[in-house]
């Protein structure tokens, strides 16, 4: 796509799910990726640190720079130094991509303030964090920018049992709309994807359970589960020349489940 080759990109939570995708799909459009991995490399047993080299490698073969950037989103120091590295060794942070998120399930009158807190903390808080960093890199050098945050359906669909996720993706709105107009005139476009129901790791509850796949595409008017491949491929076309234009905008990428497939049915006289 136009305008992506050379750009270097930094992608939270890039080594599972929708960030690995996106992070393949910006390698095959020419960008330098940075990977940003949440756990420390001394924790050995973890798999995310496989993860991490397998997706440096994908993106390697690209014929492309990756560039592995540990980091907890939820914590600022780690933010700063992680977007601090990148800038060092890729020298501009073009595209950032903030898409680490998480979900915990609970009664919205029983659930545990640090548990509420973390769910925002990552993916409402960070996500504003990381947009922070890169924006002052990119002011103080003049340079164009592109920020897209993956949003969810959730940003306007209520999600009973996920109040704190509901809330974060609900503020992302507003975090995406915010930041747009306020640097629209300094050459930062900032946009968000959101993703329907989509086959990764966040949704294994139903990914390989028939029935509960059943329910969940029963809801969504086109049948069917998104893949992370399709919502990379949103977030190469925002990221691209090919929007140039676009600024402050929510891509629904969902298979119509905004649209309400319970109404597919006149239901009303
Ligand atoms: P996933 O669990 O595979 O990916 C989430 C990633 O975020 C993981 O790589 C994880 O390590 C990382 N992460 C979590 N906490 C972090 C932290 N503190 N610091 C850094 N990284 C951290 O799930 P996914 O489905 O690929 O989710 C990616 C994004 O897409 C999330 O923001 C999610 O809310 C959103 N989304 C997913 C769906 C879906 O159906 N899968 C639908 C709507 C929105």
């Amino acid at each position: 796509m136009k305008g992506l080759k050379g750009k270097n990109a930094l992608i939270t939570g890039a080594t599972s799910g929708i960030g690995q995708a996106i992070a393949i799909r910006l390698a095959q459009e020419g960008c330098n990726i940075a990977i940003n991995y949440r756990k420390s490399v001394e924790d050995v047993e973890d798999t995310e640190e496989m993860a991490m080299q397998k997706a440096c490698g994908d993106i390697d073969n690209c014929g492309v720079k990756s560039l592995p950037v540990q980091g907890d989103v939820s914590k600022e120091e780690d933010i700063i130094r992680m977007v601090n590295t990148v800038v060092e060794q890729f020298g501009s942070i073009d595209l950032l991509i903030n898409n680490a998120g998480i979900q915990t399930e609970c009664s919205s009158h029983e659930i545990d303030t640090q548990d509420f807190d973390r769910v925002l903390s990552v993916n409402l808080r960070g996500a504003f964090l990381c947009a922070r960093e890169t924006i002052k890199h990119q002011l103080a050098q003049n340079r164009q920018g592109v920020i897209i945050n993956i949003s969810s359906v959730h940003e306007i669909i209520p999600r009973p049992m996920y109040v704190s996720y509901s809330i974060s993706k609900g503020g992302m709105e507003n975090l995406t709309k915010t930041l747009a107009l306020e640097y629209a005139g300094r050459g930062i476009r900032v946009n968000a994807v959101a993703p329907g129901a989509t086959i990764t790791p966040i949704n294994q509850d139903w990914v390989d359970n028939p029935e509960k796949k059943a329910v969940v595409e029963s809801h969504i008017p086109m049948s069917r589960a998104g893949t992370s491949e399709e919502m990379a491929a949103a977030v190469a076309f925002l990221a691209s020349d090919e929007a140039a234009y676009i600024t402050g905008q929510t891509l629904f990428v969902d298979g119509g489940l905004t649209l309400y497939a319970d109404f597919r049915e006149a239901w009303s006289a």
